[in-house]
């Protein structure tokens, strides 16, 4: 996943460069819906990154014990009262969905790459965001498809890559999975002493 993450942080670049978007300074909107989804597969770096630190009891137990309905991700952290925005404190681990959010295409009815405009930035650069959309529907700008790199993450691990689910669900699963690897690491070994 972390190679795939950065073959796509390339392509999201080259594509950040050509079109002139970017997401408005400070803004995380997006992290604020509770509809952000990812697999188990995909959050898997971070839930690697978090047992690396010792986070992995204490994002449990933020995470609480599930079934309740979805909430923001719990790694967004708003700015301080008053002001506006806030930021990704996970950013190098985030998930395929925040990385392709507002520079991916997704297939229109006619089956043709469509650019998924994020609101925000089309309120922020109208010109560049309508002249990327337009330029993306003719054939003359390819943006990254999200159908691709979701396809191109689930042949890694089709087992673990098959279900979005809430981030939180999701982060809460690939937590339980390398803590419980880890666990099974310290037992000794059937009849070591
Ligand atoms: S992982 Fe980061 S970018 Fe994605 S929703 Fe959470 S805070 Fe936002």
């Amino acid at each position: 996943m972390r190679a795939l993450y950065r073959r796509l942080d390339r392509r999201i670049t080259s594509f950040r460069r050509v079109s002139g978007l970017g997401c408005p300074p400070g803004c995380g909107e997006c992290c604020l819906s509770p509809e952000v989804e990812a697999t188990v597969l995909e959050m898997l770096p971070l839930a690697l990154d978090l047992r690396r630190r010792g986070l992995v009891e204490p994002t449990l137990a933020r995470l609480g014990p599930g079934g309740e309905p979805p909430r923001p991700c719990l790694f967004y952290s708003p700015a301080p009262l008053g002001a506006f925005g806030g930021h990704c404190s996970v950013y190098p681990w985030r998930p395929l969905l925040c990385r392709l959010f507002g520079f991916a295409a997704v297939a229109g009815p006619e089956g043709r790459p469509e650019l998924a405009v994020c609101g925000r930035m089309r309120a922020a650069l109208p010109d560049r965001t309508r002249a990327a959309a337009a330029a993306v529907l003719a054939g003359r700008l390819r943006a990254p498809l999200m159908r691709d790199w979701s396809l191109a993450a689930y042949r890694l691990d089709p087992a673990l890559g098959a279900n979005p689910l809430p981030i939180n669900s999701a982060l809460k699963q690939a937590l339980e999975r390398v803590g419980l690897e880890q666990g099974l690491r310290a037992q000794p070994a059937h009849g070591a002493r």
